[in-house]
């Protein structure tokens, strides 16, 4: 059997060959990431060998147990103690996976990325796109008095970070456990899953609550999982690739936009978060929600009136030339 010399070779580029053309016919793609997506800007992830799990946390607590709300309230100095160590990155950069989506974003095809990730790396990319499931850590506020915090001041205050205004607490805008999600961002997620004609699933063992569940609202079995390790879904998805996820999506995603892929741009209707706009204003939620919210809402006005702006703008030049020729 000639296959069996280049068997993985081959079934590896035939991967690449398919993916490439599921995304080329999807109009609305929605990426789905967990820490896999991370790990090539060197931010470790949480259930690998190497893994923040699996490492020592250099405390006598154990780092599952560390980051919870509980926890938190009684040990905020414990708390700071691991999370300055291990959960902050301020110098991580976005690597190939997140420039990939940004190109897809820019594409007009990719409509939202549901991240579970709070390291900021995909809007440092330029995705516009994010719904963070689980906060972010370059957001921080005052649990007194709600003032708000870059991470630089975190890192750069000893210990517990203490408000210049109260001195009340600081913590960052994440989501420990025994916390819920916030509601808005996980009806933004499912609106877009609902909605999107190819799903992208990577870096993510898929075993972390809700992210796990989204792929149910699908009405389409078009999942891609991108991933190191196996996850339950792989038999599901319609293609499965076990690799890196920054060197698929590079190979993927065209540099460069084609001319079908402009065209599928401006066709292209209402993006995925337009909905957050209904949504945003019903939270109860009393932290740094309406940030969020925003984020989420400056992405469909951000590209929409561009495009039409521009359309109006050509369309209004060749009118007032035509009347000066007609003037004259
Ligand atoms: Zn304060």
């Amino acid at each position: 059997m000639e296959t069996r010399i280049d068997r993985f070779g081959s079934v590896r580029e035939d991967k690449i060959k398919q993916l490439k053309q599921l995304i080329e016919e999807s109009k609305y793609i929605v990426f789905l990431g967990g820490a896999g997506v991370s790990t090539e800007s060197g931010i470790p992830d949480f259930r690998s060998g190497a893994g923040i799990y699996n490492t020592e946390s250099g405390t006598k607590y154990r780092p599952i147990d560390i980051i919870a709300h509980d926890f938190f309230i009684e040990h905020p100095d414990d708390f700071y103690d691991f999370y300055k160590r291990k959960l902050i990155y301020p110098d991580a950069r976005p690597n190939k996976a997140h420039k990939a989506l940004v190109r897809l974003e820019r594409q007009g095809k990719l409509k939202a990325i549901i991240t579970q990730n709070i390291d900021n790396l995909h809007q440092e990319a330029g995705s516009k796109c994010v719904i963070e499931l689980h906060g972010s850590v370059f957001r921080n506020y005052c649990m007194d008095c709600g003032k708000k915090f870059n991470i630089e001041y975190i890192a750069a205050q000893e210990g517990v970070p203490h408000c210049d205004k109260c001195g009340g607490i600081v913590r960052p805008d994440i989501v420990l456990y025994e916390e819920n999600l916030e509601h808005e961002n996980v009806d933004n997620a499912i609106k877009a899953v609902k909605k999107c004609d190819l799903m992208i699933i990577a870096g993510t063992s898929l075993t972390v609550y809700p992210a796990a569940t989204f792929a149910q609202f699908l009405k389409h079995d078009r999942i891609v999982i991108i991933n190191k390790s196996s996850t339950y879904m792989d038999l599901k998805a319609l293609l499965t690739i076990h690799d890196n996820v920054g060197e698929v999506l590079d190979k993927v995603v065209p540099k460069r936009i084609s001319r079908k892929n402009a065209a599928a741009k401006t066709t292209a209707k209402k993006p995925a978060a337009s909905k957050t706009k209904t949504t945003a204003k019903t939270t109860t939620a009393k932290k740094a929600a309406p940030a969020k919210a925003t984020e989420a809402e400056k992405k469909p006005a951000a590209k929409k009136p561009a495009a039409k702006k521009s359309g109006a703008k050509t369309t209004a030049k060749s009118s007032s030339s035509k009347a000066k020729k007609d003037e004259s």
